[in-house]
């Protein structure tokens, strides 16, 4: 079945550690990353907003740490564990010299003060305007997102930028659109009193290149339609895989993993016909249900087939994929939301390529990265 390399916890999981009360001091250390700038973040994971880079040597002080994303590719130690610096802000455990004694772990008091913006972070001001019930922050933007805090009538807003999610009536407007806070959180822009309009979170799309090219595949069956290979999109834009295909450790890995929060839209990657919209999930178990690395299965998936004998397939959907099967499907039309049902421990897309289908199978699946980068949809 197809593996989850993610061991993460969510970012929140230090946050349910009771404070533990008295206010230990920093510890210094030193950034070790000789080949790159290392990214200091918004959270506990990559996937959380870059608010700054810091050069090899330089010094920092932590004040204490979370578990988040396991980083491997780290200098100095494999670990999950996040060094909190002392302005809120996020750096990987994983690249970082300090002395042998851990820093303690952080208290739910310091997990929900506000994370440090980027200086000079261009972010668009707002205001909570929910009345008298306070605006949910969540991971995504959904309601079925995880939620983060309540912000009470009133308060400020640092809106980094905007995403379509869902779909919400409130009281300053009805939209789809979501605000992301400097934090990295998520508030439905339909309680935000704000000015001008936050900028999109995700890049300008890239112009169709002129004629993409078919991947190589074999001669196609005899009298089958063979129709031009079509326009390619990222499924999360916005957000990238990391490599993951085949690996040596995980060699039944045949997709990547997009790392993302519940609730984020999956678009179709190309214009296709939907084959499956299924739950896939060992007996027992429900893909209604967040997942986890026991679990196995791929949760709810939809299966698509493209032209030129092309599938793409995209699992641990939140829930049952918003088309049906036979369902003819644009590029970038949304089919379903992010999720970690089935056989997941953190809500992201895996996501596959197969070639000379149907029918799809583990031997004619290829590696999404440099497909999708061929097709003029880098995702990694
Ligand atoms: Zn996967």
């Amino acid at each position: 079945m197809r593996k989850t390399i993610f061991v993460v916890a969510g970012l929140l999981t230090a946050a349910l550690v009771p404070p533990s009360g008295a206010q230990a001091a920093s510890v210094g250390a030193t950034v070790v990353s000789p080949k790159r700038p290392l990214n200091v973040r918004a959270g506990a994971a990559v996937w959380t907003r870059s608010l700054r880079t810091l050069p090899n040597g330089t010094a920092v002080a932590i004040e204490c740490q979370v578990k988040g994303q396991l980083i491997d590719q780290g200098p100095v130690r494999v670990t999950d564990q996040w060094d909190r610096l002392t302005d809120g802000s996020f750096i990987s455990d994983a690249w970082v010299r300090r002395p042998q004694a851990a820093p303690p772990p952080c208290t739910a008091e310091q997990l929900t003060a506000a994370p440090a913006a980027a200086p000079g972070a261009p972010t668009t001001a707002g205001t909570v305007a929910s009345g008298a019930i306070p605006l949910k922050t969540r991971g995504g933007p959904a309601r079925s997102a995880i939620l983060y805090a309540g912000l009470p009538n009133g308060t400020p807003l640092n809106i980094a930028c905007q995403v379509q999610g869902e779909q919400i009536t409130g009281t300053m407007r009805a939209t789809a659109m979501w605000d992301r806070l400097d934090s990295g959180a998520y508030v439905s822009d339909a309680y935000v009193n704000r000015g001008a309009t936050p900028p999109s979170c995700t890049a300008p799309a890239a112009a169709p290149p002129a004629a993409a090219p078919a991947p190589a595949a074999a001669p196609q069956t005899a009298g089958a339609p063979v129709a031009e290979a079509g326009r390619w999109v990222s499924p999360l834009p916005g957000f990238s895989a990391r490599p993951g295909f085949r690996t040596p450790t995980n060699p039944n890995h045949v997709g990547v993993d997009i790392m993302s929060f519940v609730g984020t839209p999956i678009h179709a990657a190309s214009a296709g016909t939907v084959l499956e919209v299924v739950c896939n999930i060992e007996a027992g178990h429900s893909c209604d249900q967040t997942g986890s690395a026991s679990v196995g299965g791929c949760g709810w998936y939809v299966k698509i087939q493209h032209a030129g004998g092309i599938s793409t397939l995209y699992c641990h959907m939140v829930r049952k994929g918003v088309v049906k099967p036979g369902q003819k499907v644009a590029a970038g039309q949304v089919i379903g939301y992010v999720g970690s049902s089935g056989n997941s421990s953190a809500p992201h897309l895996h996501f596959e390529v197969h070639v000379n289908t149907p029918p799809t199978s583990p031997g004619n699946a290829i590696d999404p990265l440099p497909f999708m980068r061929t097709h003029g949809a880098p995702i990694g």
